[in-house]
């Protein structure tokens, strides 16, 4: 995972539509139904067409991500399948062979998940050696080390973890869900309810089972399930079904819905808003924070719209992935058996939704500014008991919580920024291979771990959280503080990785004959 690797290995098949020669690319770590979308596209045929591939040879060709090469010379056919002609049996086979690629797909991302940690300990490794030389910080590395083989143990499991990652588009219903009692109980311990209460809270420890648990938990806790009647069953149904609608994204994942769910249920105990606000903007808080990724595809807004997506065509570029988040989230509660707020009356029930879906829509970074502005003016006289106040402070409240990785503790974070970036090299290699636009912070010829985190930190992060201490102090010790040694160390680290960018350039320098001299 570290800034040298990523998953993202593209596969190159050519194919013959009717006579037309078409290039397609796609990543290893697809799944076959988008690779199927994609060939859909290239023959210019609608999505969900049933498509054979054939060689030249009339041999049929199965479409998973392990599915053989072939040449320029040697395309496959495509050949649609006419839905009546699929029969039953036809369908069984198309399914079970769906299933295995799905399986090898899965064995793939173990192994480069592997190979990846792997890599980043050999660096770590590295590190500790160079460093030894002039710093100072060398049990923190190893620390880290410890800490990444332990990662590299607990994620070879959480990998093996047998969720359905599911998806919507308009012509599918949701696929069939495990139903709920599948999830066990667990006991929360004291010591886990109390730790879940405070941003220091170790959000790898845990199993998608055990984060459901405590979502559950938080809900009870909160006195959600009891204000709004919500049945105890269909909450654990709702929330298994968003779990199966956040996809296995290096970053924009359930453990990263789970992160954000918990650092609200934080700031909602550091902060008392228990006391401040009504259980009506608790529960949209909460469930805002919990839906506001949902089926997040792994690549941003400048791609959807660059690349002109689905997504992008639908909502008019505006807000693209944050209006699909809105809408599968709604899409999930329109399902009787998961809706949370079937004890709701209709009109509160209205007014629910759109404060949810106006805290979704304002975690749309291109908005930040703009947020945090009007929340700067109010809070020169703020007002609980002035709605408008109230909704700019839920939108930089819900905006604090999704950014907050670096405001947890170094080891919980440091793992987060290797995602974050994981996912972006994996958006600006395939931009780069699109022919797209590359935002240079995305980029892994132009990026670091520290650039990319100190900036961040700097400018976003810190301005926004000493604003909110302004209005909350106790959250200084515990929010701000961490965020200020973050900078600190990251400053830290980026002046090894300068110094030994100088002593790698002179050691070139000076043994490359003649390269002194020019
Ligand atoms: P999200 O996509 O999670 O709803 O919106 C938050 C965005 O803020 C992320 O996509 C990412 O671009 C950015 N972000 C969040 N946390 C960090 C961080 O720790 N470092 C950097 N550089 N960007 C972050
Ligand atoms: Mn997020």
């Amino acid at each position: 995972m570290g800034s040298g690797s990523s998953t993202y290995r593209a596969r190159v098949i050519y194919l013959d539509i009717d006579g037309r020669l078409q290039k397609v690319t796609f990543s290893k770590s697809c799944r076959s139904s988008d690779i199927k979308d994609l060939l859909c596209v290239a023959a210019g045929l609608p999505r969900n067409t049933t498509l054979s591939l054939v060689t030249v040879d009339d041999t049929l060709v199965s479409i998973d991500p392990t599915m053989p090469d072939n040449a320029e010379s040697s395309p496959y056919r495509v050949v649609p399948v006419p839905s009546e002609q699929l029969s039953a049996k036809e369908e069984l086979f198309q399914n079970v062979l769906s299933q295995v690629a799905e399986q090898f797909s899965r064995a793939f991302n173990v192994h480069e998940l592997k190979s990846e940690l792997a890599n980043h300990l050999a660096k770590l490794e590295r590190r500790v050696e160079l460093e030894g030389l002039k710093v100072v910080d060398i049990e923190r590395c190893k620390s880290d080390i410890k800490r990444i083989k332990e990662e590299m143990a607990a994620r070879s499991t959480r990998t093996n973890c047998p969720c359905k990652y599911t998806f919507f588009d308009d012509s599918k219903k949701l696929t069939p869900r495990r139903d709920v009692p599948s999830y066990p109980k667990y006991m929360l311990s004291q010591e886990t309810i109390e730790a879940l209460r405070k941003p220091t809270f170790d959000v790898w420890m845990w199993e998608p089972n055990e984060m459901l648990s405590c979502l559950e938990h938080m809900y009870h806790d909160l006195g959600l399930v009891k204000t709004f009647d919500i049945n105890a069953i269909t909450l654990k149904r709702w929330l298994l079904c968003i779990h199966d609608n956040y996809r296995n994204n290096p970053f924009h994942n359930f453990r990263h819905c789970f992160c954000v769910a918990q650092m609200m249920y934080s700031m909602i105990s550091l902060c008392n808003l228990r006391e401040k606000l009504s259980q009506t903007e608790v529960l949209i808080l909460m469930t805002a924070a919990i839906c506001h990724d949902l089926d997040h595809p792994g690549y941003n807004n400048a791609y959807q719209i660059n690349a002109r997506t689905e997504l992008a065509v639908r909502y008019n570029d505006i807000s693209p992935l944050e209006n699909h988040h809105c809408a599968v989230a709604f899409q999930i509660v329109a399902q009787p058996e998961c809706n949370i707020f079937s004890n709701v009356e209709p009109q509160e029930f209205k007014s629910i939704r759109q404060k949810i879906i106006a805290l979704i829509l304002a975690t749309d970074m291109a908005k930040h500014q703009e947020i945090l502005d009007t929340f700067k003016a109010n809070l020169e006289h703020f007002d609980f008991s002035n709605p408008e106040h109230v909704i700019s402070l839920k939108m930089v409240l819900i905006k604090c919580c999704d950014i907050s990785n670096e405001v947890r503790p170094l080891e919980v974070a440091d793992l987060w920024a290797d995602c974050l970036l994981e996912e972006y090299f994996m958006q600006s290699d395939r931009e780069k291979s699109e022919g797209l636009p590359v935002a240079p912070f995305m980029d892994r010829d132009k990026v670091t771990k520290p650039t990319a985190q100190i900036g961040f930190i700097k400018f976003i992060l810190i301005p926004m959280f000493e604003t909110v201490t302004k209005l909350f102090p106790q959250i200084k010790e515990l929010m701000l503080r961490p965020l200020w040694e973050s900078r600190d160390r990251y400053e830290q680290l980026k002046e090894i990785d300068d110094a030994m960018k100088e002593v790698q350039g002179v050691h070139i320098g000076t043994s490359i004959p003649g390269a002194v001299d020019n």
